[in-house]
């Protein structure tokens, strides 16, 4: 902020005068004998946003601009001021700081009167507070009209970013979705060939022979099953979850999650408990998208769940405020649990918790490594069904575990007529081999 050089010699009631028109004699007095003029060169800064400021300016000669900090980078240009235009007022007014950088935009002559005059002015003179109040609304309506203008450009310019970013994360899922296709045909026949291999005479009489193929059956039914994840994930973001929906039994699909399941299960001494299923009614639903993401689940409360714990699936019919008369599945485990900055953020894609250890086979290991996409496709199909899907977890502990409650609730009555009869796109090709992968 700058002082211009201070004008000596001027008749500052003269100044005043014609600018003031209609203000008594005696107030012009009182006002030209707390006044000083000063003269600017153009760029000068007279005051500035934020800043404390108790003097109010009129303008004698040439132009200010009025600025606003836009962000810290840049300034935004508010108006524009001329001859006989004053600024500086809100500050004394509202007793507080500058709301706009106020800087020349050529030589200036600027009259500068002390906030005690001025109010005291103010306070005599009706003319000049109405005078003041008249151009006071009148900036405010012009910066209100340029913060609209300003908010038409930026919501234009956020659009078009939108709808740029739009483009890319499509061609981003393109191209994902077609290696993940890609790669999935020579992994299939891989596997075909490693298990033909491992049936071979010459490598079952081979231990160490037999021990390597099983290890490439194993990784290819891993890379299987994280290409399979990485389509449905795609198809999730696509919206391309076509739904088939039929009456699904709930104790039917946990029955065959758990045969599924069963050798991890005994690997890992875990027990799994079913309640409430059988009274469960059949349920308007697809069933193969239920089923993977129930399985999602599950596989999950195995993983984080420490060997000899209990994983709990209850079954109740309830009444959701926003879905009406539902089914509701609760996926209990006593395991390593989940702290509360994590719960809200674990259904996003690709999102894991900690240091998880990477096993090469660590499906259903404890804390075996994955691609962080079980809970964002099992989201995308629950929220397809038009349901809700939440965890609870009291924390993350793995000396106490205190476990997590994963609860499904899928309606009764679907949200929309049925969909996708014909055209629709399965969630993921049929892998009977593939344990763990195979839909109903
Ligand atoms: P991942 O392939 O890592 O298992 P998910 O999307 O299935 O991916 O899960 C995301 C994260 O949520 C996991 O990495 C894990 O940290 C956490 N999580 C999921 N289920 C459980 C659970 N039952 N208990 C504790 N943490 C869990």
């Amino acid at each position: 902020m700058t002082d211009g050089s201070r004008i000596p010699d001027v008749n500052i009631k003269d100044i005043l005068r014609p600018m003031l028109l209609g203000l008594p004699e005696d107030d012009l007095d009182v006002m030209a004998q707390a006044a000083v003029v000063r003269a600017y060169a153009a760029g000068e800064t007279i005051c500035v946003e934020g800043e404390e400021g108790a003097t109010f300016f009129i303008i004698v000669s040439g132009r200010v601009d009025m600025l606003k900090q836009f962000d810290d980078a840049s300034e935004r240009f508010l108006h524009d001021a001329g001859p006989g235009e004053f600024f500086g007022e809100m500050a004394i007014v509202y007793g507080g700081s500058r709301t706009a950088t106020v800087r020349t935009a050529e030589p200036s002559v600027l009259l500068e009167i002390g906030q005690r005059a001025f109010l005291d002015v103010l306070g005599s003179s009706p003319a000049l507070a109405i005078r003041i109040l008249v151009q006071m609304t009148a900036r405010l309506r012009d910066s209100d009209h340029q913060a609209i203008i300003a908010l038409r450009e930026t919501n234009e310019e956020l659009r078009q970013a939108l709808q740029q970013l739009e483009r890319l994360d499509r061609t981003k899922s393109d191209f994902i979705q077609v290696s993940a296709h890609e790669l999935r045909t020579p992994i299939a026949a891989l596997k075909g060939y490693a298990q033909m291999m491992q049936w071979h005479s010459a490598v079952q009489s081979a231990t160490d022979l037999h021990m390597l193929v099983e290890g490439i059956v194993t990784s290819t039914e891993r890379l299987h099953r994280i290409f399979d994840s990485i389509l449905d994930m795609s198809r999730v973001m696509d919206g391309g979850l076509g739904i088939h929906r039929s009456p699904v039994s709930f104790p039917v699909i946990f029955q065959g999650i758990h045969s599924d399941l069963k050798q991890a299960l005994q690997e890992r001494r875990l027990t799994m408990e079913r309640q409430g299923l059988d009274e469960l009614p059949l349920c308007p639903a697809d069933p193969t998208l239920l089923y993977k993401a129930f399985q999602h689940l599950i596989n999950n409360a195995i993983k984080y769940t420490p060997d000899g714990g209990c994983i709990t699936i209850t079954g109740a019919q309830v009444v959701d405020p926003e879905l009406g008369p539902s089914i509701e599945i609760a996926v209990q485990d006593t395991g390593i649990g989940i702290s509360p900055e994590d719960i809200a953020l674990i259904f996003e894609k690709f999102y894991r918790t900690g240091e998880v250890a990477l096993h090469s086979s660590g499906t259903t290991a404890f804390k075996g490594g994955g691609p962080g996409l079980g809970l964002a496709i099992a989201r995308g199909i629950v929220v397809t069904h038009g349901g809700r899907i939440w965890a609870e977890s009291p924390g993350y502990d793995e000396a106490t575990c205190p476990g997590s409650r994963f609860i499904v609730r899928i309606p009764m009555s679907p949200p929309h007529p049925p969909t996708a009869q014909s055209g629709a796109t399965p969630l993921a090709d049929v892998d009977t081999d593939a344990k763990g992968d195979k839909p109903l």
